[in-house]
């Protein structure tokens, strides 16, 4: 039995978890739900964004779904908190083409492997006399960790291309270390291609040639800006699923945010909610399972059962129906 802790937060973090879980409550899985409050609302509830009970009960669960929260300015973001509270120092950011999602790209498939501790978002920022400095820290400790990761997962999905991508030639210290612990994890891996990319070429190549690429792995800026970009070729917001993975933990979330403006009237997306909860199934091992959800989805969407920002005409709860229905289709074929 694993134990699952569900955060579907504010907005529309509430509708598309809701679609997720009508989705996973098709396929018959030794999971035990549990949810927990975090975002805005609860702060208007109990004066805490992230309360000391949902943290413990993410710490004592196999996984954790996040729908999204509102985060207002002065108040602690849930998620920042919960990324460093358990270590989370993977941000996987999966770019994958789908069918009707009006994508720049078909046949995309590759990953963004993204730092997620360190790099110029360690907050130290200070002001100096005419301006202001801020530093960037890259540690040893943390780049071999995350291109440990970056191979493992290349070789746990059938990926044969890991590409490093830095600054060094300005950056020559920071991004140094980083380009030098890659390529030392990379001796361990001898089937796996190690390349390096600088940062601008990459943004360049994601444009010009993204199918050449498998997994990329970055410092945390540069990752948050690449993985927009991808993001963008194959759909945008909607269809966008991530995941923070530590040595124990992992949190799978989508990429959009709690969307208060669409809010309330049933016409979010919840492909990228879903496509989330896939990601958690493979973390837990669970590929079968991770694959049928993606079939039935891309089933739902060729048949044009979609959401208006993706050109439909359907509501969350319609989508998330129909996925659900071809899921059960398909489940005893398979
Ligand atoms: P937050 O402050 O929580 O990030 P936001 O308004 O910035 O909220 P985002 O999720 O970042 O919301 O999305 C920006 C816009 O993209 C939304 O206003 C919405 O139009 C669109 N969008 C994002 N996610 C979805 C989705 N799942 N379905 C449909 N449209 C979406
Ligand atoms: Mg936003």
């Amino acid at each position: 039995m694993k134990k699952i802790v569900v955060i579907p937060g504010d907005g529309i973090g509430k509708e598309v978890m809701e679609a997720a879980l009508l989705v996973l409550d098709a396929l018959d899985l030794d999971f035990e739900y549990e949810f927990a409050e975090a975002g805005h609302e609860c702060f208007q509830k109990y004066g805490d964004t992230i309360p000391e009970e949902t943290i413990r009960l993410v710490k004592g669960a196999d996984a954790t779904l996040f729908g999204a929260v509102t985060t207002v300015p002065g108040e602690k973001s849930a998620i920042i908190t919960l990324r460093r509270e358990l270590d989370l120092f993977v941000n996987l950011r999966p770019v994958r083409s789908l069918p009707g999602v009006g994508g720049l790209f078909s046949g995309l498939d590759f990953v963004i492997v993204r730092e997620n501790t360190e790099d110029l978002y360690v907050g130290l920022e200070e002001y100096t006399g005419d301006g202001a400095v801020a530093k960037r820290v890259i540690t040893r400790r943390a780049c071999k960790r995350i291109c440990k990761f970056a191979f493992d997962y290349a070789v746990d999905e059938g990926f044969e291309r890991v590409a490093a991508v830095h600054k060094a030639n300005v950056l020559k210290k920071t991004d140094g270390i980083f380009r030098e612990e890659f390529y030392k994890v990379a001796r361990n891996y001898p089937g796996i291609k190690a390349e390096d990319f600088y940062v601008d070429a990459m943004a360049m190549y994601l444009i010009k040639k993204p199918r050449e690429f498998e997994v990329i792995v970055t410092t945390n800026m540069f990752g948050d800006i690449l993985s927009d970009e991808a993001a963008a070729l194959v759909g945008g917001l909607g269809v966008a699923p991530s995941a923070n993975i530590g040595k124990k933990h992992g949190i799978f979330e989508p990429v959009h945010g709690s969307a208060p403006k669409i809010a309330g009237k049933n016409i979010a997306n919840p492909t990228a909610m879903i496509l989330s909860t896939t990601l958690m199934l493979k973390h837990l091992k669970k590929k079968k399972e991770a694959t049928l959800i993606e079939k039935a989805l891309k089933k739902t969407l060729k048949k044009g059962i979609k959401t208006p920002d993706i050109g439909g005409k359907h509501t969350t709860t319609q989508v998330a129906q129909a996925i659900r229905d071809e899921l059960i289709k398909i489940k005893d074929h398979d």
